[in-house]
């Protein structure tokens, strides 16, 4: 079967190939999954006179509809909207058909059930975050866990991970998706693996005690989590000369970002550290990886598996696929999922090299990668500041001005309103972690500069923190995630209501429990 040979040597086939294995797979996953079984998509399909057999090549794909954030939401009408994107076998038709009655000849009927109940019997379920008011949940099958099992085991893979070696997780634990790929990414490649639960489960002493104990040799984590443990590992003169991979998931990475671990990973003893970013969202029920690469030499980017899913990178105004090598938003269409699906959905998320299918110039593997600086747009991004000129603030850009900028470690930043009063002017306070020797009037002279030039605004004042300091501040060893972007506007009278992305406005974070003063901003899905 063709299937197989997608599936046996996703990592070796060329493009044309590919799109033709994946197109074959496609339309043979919608006449035989999600048009019978998905009651959104049965419908959608219907409406605009589809059918399974109007997809004959990965052109083809731009006929489907879009699926958006929004078409998961509940509504008044629809106050279970994420239902309807769950497949439910309808018995009837399942037993008609040729494949299950001859397999219910040649092997028993009890075997047969067995194996429809492990294909669509939704037992697992992970949740959204942040990005909306709402948490949508996203359910899985046996044989979605057996693909997420898979999509494991090939980051692992691709991130040269060795059973021989240890595997420390520091991700929150929580139903989020990213908590469980580190899971199943150890124990899919048979490397002792270790999850903490991250700093809210075992505090920050409780995983740098493992650090020092377990020794790993591949540690996994959220950015900022990960680079307040390295610091603080550093501090307390722990050596982690076992340390070889660093794998951040959770928030985009900055290279900025990579160079500060890099340099504090050398303190602690491992030298020439890989660290590599992954990227994934709780819609795709998957996620990717890069592939070590040398600090001298750009990423060869996020190595997708052609067999479980098709990306497209489109055009977000006009909606049309662009040819590899574009920047644009990324569209995701499972191949092989059962429980919760979506088709064509817009991640919201902006990939600036495009989508590539030349030999990765690292590992040689002929997959198709995103390649470049990814920009999660969708969750907060372009935070409209009320009456600072007028200005829209790109979050992104402001973080890796922050990240970029080598005298400052940590981070967080705080919008304000002037005296507390909601009709007052918006005020952003930039709080930063002073590195050791650094003068603070030169820092912030610098800092401001970079922000003028590249945001169109500088920050009202500047706050220089210890260490510690900005542990306490970002919550690290106490929330789920850290906080790096607080919004303490008090939001009461109705004039001075800003337009805020959905993902800032209150109660965003309520699903991962954050929030001490103000409201948190989470900035990534788990
Ligand atoms: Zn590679």
């Amino acid at each position: 079967m063709r299937r197989n040979l997608l599936e046996e040597r996703w990592q070796r086939l060329p493009e044309t190939v590919v799109r033709r294995l994946q197109a074959e797979q496609l339309r043979r996953y919608l006449q035989t999954v999600v048009l019978p079984f998905s009651a959104h998509y049965r419908e959608l399909f219907r409406e605009h006179r589809l059918e399974a057999d109007s997809i004959r090549t990965l052109d083809d794909l731009q006929k489907v509809p879009f699926t958006t954030k929004a078409d998961l939401q509940n509504t008044p009408e629809h106050p279970q909207r994420a239902r309807d994107f769950i497949i439910i076998p309808d018995e009837k038709t399942l037993a008609r058909r040729p494949a299950t009655i001859w397999r219910a000849l040649t092997r028993g009927r009890e075997r047969v059930r067995k194996e429809l109940e492990a294909e669509f019997r939704p037992m697992f379920v992970t949740f959204t975050t942040g990005r909306s008011a709402e948490p949508t949940p996203f359910v899985f099958t046996r044989r979605d866990l057996d693909n997420l099992s898979t999509v494991a085991g090939r980051i692992a893979e691709v991130c040269t991970a060795r059973p021989e070696e240890r595997l420390l997780s520091t991700l929150p634990f929580a139903p989020h998706l990213a908590f469980w790929l580190a899971h199943y990414a150890g124990t899919t490649a048979g490397l002792m693996t270790l999850s903490s639960g991250g700093g809210k489960v075992m505090g920050t002493e409780g995983n740098l005690r493992l650090l020092g104990t377990f020794k790993p040799n591949v540690l996994i984590g959220m950015p900022t989590f990960v680079y307040h443990l390295l610091q603080q590992a550093v501090e307390d003169g722990i050596r982690c000369k076992n340390l070889r991979a660093i794998v951040l998931a959770g928030e985009k990475v900055s290279e900025g970002l990579r160079e500060k671990l890099r340099g504090l990973a050398a303190e602690l003893g491992a030298p020439n550290m890989a660290v590599l970013a992954t990227y994934g969202f709780t819609e795709a029920k998957q996620a990717w990886t890069e592939c070590p690469f040398p600090h001298d030499q750009p990423s060869g980017g996020y190595h997708i598996g052609p067999d479980l899913c098709v990306i497209e990178v489109i055009d977000p105004s006009t909606g049309r696929p662009l040819p590899p090598g574009q920047p644009g938003e990324m569209v995701f269409t499972p191949l092989a999922a059962r429980g919760s699906v979506v088709l064509r959905y817009r991640t919201g998320d902006y990939i600036d090299g495009g989508l590539r299918y030349e030999p990765c110039p690292h590992c040689g593997r002929t997959l198709p990668r995103l390649v470049g600086n990814i920009s999660r747009r969708s969750e907060i991004k372009e935070m409209a500041l009320d009456k600072i000129k007028g200005t829209l603030v790109d979050f992104n850009e402001l973080e890796h001005v922050l990240d970029d900028c080598p005298q400052i470690g940590s981070w967080q930043v705080e919008l304000r309103k002037a005296h507390d009063d909601p009709l007052e002017l918006d005020e952003l306070i930039l709080h930063v972690q002073k590195l050791n020797g650094t003068n603070e009037t030169d820092v912030s002279r610098e800092l401001s500069r970079r922000c003028v030039t590249r945001l169109e605004i500088g920050p009202n004042r500047i706050l220089f923190h210890s260490a510690e300091e900005m542990r306490r501040l970002q919550g690290v060893g106490a929330l789920l995630k850290e906080q790096k972007l607080v919004d303490n506007r008090p939001k009461s009278k109705p004039a001075a209501k800003v337009d805020l992305d959905p993902a800032i406005a209150p109660n965003a974070n309520s699903a991962s429990g954050a929030a001490t003063n103000g409201e948190a901003v989470e900035e990534t899905a788990g």
